[in-house]
């Protein structure tokens, strides 16, 4: 049963940050049947950070490195095992395209990720993509990998599910309650919040774009980096239904994108990769979006979607945090004997979070990981 706050809790483990990787990280701990409490500074979930927004691509192709791919496989199973326990849907498969243009290396980068683990791919003309799924208008000189397990996870929900099972296996979560400070002691570590004191033997720094406010060891290696995301209005409709239209990346030399169905908000989401800003201060960041980062948004989809070209929808910003080589930031901190980090996700973490989740568990329990992170270690830094 949760415990109503009082000052000075004792609990095996704190996590510091309940977004996507922190509410992971809070349902595989209490899993394992350790006693843990989750602080969110914000509502549970929210909007201010790296996890909102309906939705975030999933896909078994991985340019980004093969060592992402075994995780990958492992976070398909355990986000399938939260939608058998929680009764929600989270995983819609729609199929994934990497396409590009001469002179990019989408294409090649798709493939080789595909050939090297064994996935099963398509290698498609830009006109047989227009074929297949009609919202597309690639130039033939385009080349694409289609893979048929990619599809999209409903971001909000997914935390909403981890929080849940959390809850199930007894684990407590304050909302709107933000760590101030924090500090190791000889029987592990206090936290003091902007309400109470808290004991604990065990802290997880889930805590995104602000990691570095609570970790100095990461000041200069994580930075923050502002995104926005787009909606409009199709034109053809139907021509954007999960059923019709897969999660896209799409580049040529000028610029690069991704993409999804229409799904929740009603209009065809997207966002420019090559828009992205650091950011000095997450607090300070602005969060209404420009005009003219509007039309830039609209220019990319005229040029390979003209369908989906309508009036505007919605405009959002969003905030990560990257890493110095966009690998993840995994492991148990330096110099401290009790603090676990998980950050840097770099864009492209969502995917991750389940398998992330029980990864930083495995820190916590057994001091390491069964899992190859090697390439995501805190110590590389
Ligand atoms: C626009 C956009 C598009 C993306 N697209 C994709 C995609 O398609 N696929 C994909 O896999 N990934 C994608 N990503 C990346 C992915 O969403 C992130 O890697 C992931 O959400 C990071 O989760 P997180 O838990 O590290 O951060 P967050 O979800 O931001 O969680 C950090 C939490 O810590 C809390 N916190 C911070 N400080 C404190 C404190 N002092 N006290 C208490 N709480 C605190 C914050 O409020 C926040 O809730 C995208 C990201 C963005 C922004």
């Amino acid at each position: 049963m949760a415990r109503t706050p009082t000052s000075d809790q004792q609990y095996d483990v704190i996590v510091v940050g309940v977004g996507g990787m922190g509410s992971a990280a809070t349902y595989h701990l209490a899993q394992r049947g350790l006693d843990v409490l989750g602080i969110e500074r914000y509502d549970v979930p929210h909007t201010m950070g790296s996890s909102h927004g309906s939705t975030r691509i999933i896909r078994k192709v991985q340019p980004e490195g093969p060592e992402y791919v075994p995780l990958v496989e492992r976070a398909y199973d355990l986000w399938e095992n939260l939608e058998a326990r929680t009764g929600r849907d989270l995983f819609h498969r729609t199929g994934s395209i990497h396409a590009g243009g001469p002179g990019t290396d989408v294409v090649e980068d798709a493939r080789l990720s595909c050939e090297e683990n064994d996935i099963e791919y398509d290698e498609l003309s830009g006109l047989s993509v227009n074929e297949r799924f009609p919202g597309f208008e690639l130039p033939d000189e385009f080349r694409a990998i289609y893979q048929k397990d990619g599809g999209f996870l409903d971001c909000e929900r997914c935390i909403s599910a981890h929080v849940e099972a959390a809850h199930a296996e007894g684990a407590t979560v304050h909302g709107r309650e933000q760590v101030i400070d924090w500090s190791e002691t000889e029987k592990g570590v206090t936290i003091q919040t902007d309400k109470r004191r808290y004991v604990a033997d065990e802290l997880v720094l889930t805590a995104g774009s602000w990691t570095t406010e609570l970790l100095d060891s990461l000041a200069e290696e994580i930075v923050p980096v502002r995104a926005l995301m787009a909606w409009l209005q199709p034109e053809k409709q139907e021509l954007f239904t999960p059923d019709r239209f897969p999660v896209f990346v799409v580049r040529d030399q000028e610029e690069g994108g991704y993409g999804f169905p229409i799904y929740d908000v009603p209009g065809f989401k997207f966002g420019r990769s090559s828009d992205l800003r650091k950011v000095t201060d997450p607090d300070e960041m602005n969060r209404e979006p420009a005009v003219a980062e509007e039309e830039l948004h609209r220019r990319y989809v005229k040029k390979f979607f003209p369908e989906a070209a309508g009036p505007t929808i919605s405009l959002r910003t969003c905030i990560q945090s990257y890493s110095p080589d966009t690998d993840f930031v995994l492991g148990r901190v330096p110099d401290y004997d009790s603090v676990t980090v998980g950050a840097g996700f770099s864009g492209h973490g969502f995917k991750f979070t389940s398998v992330i989740g029980e990864i930083l568990a495995d820190y916590v329990d057994d001091g390491e990981t069964v899992h190859d992170v090697s390439e995501h270690s805190i110590d590389r830094l």
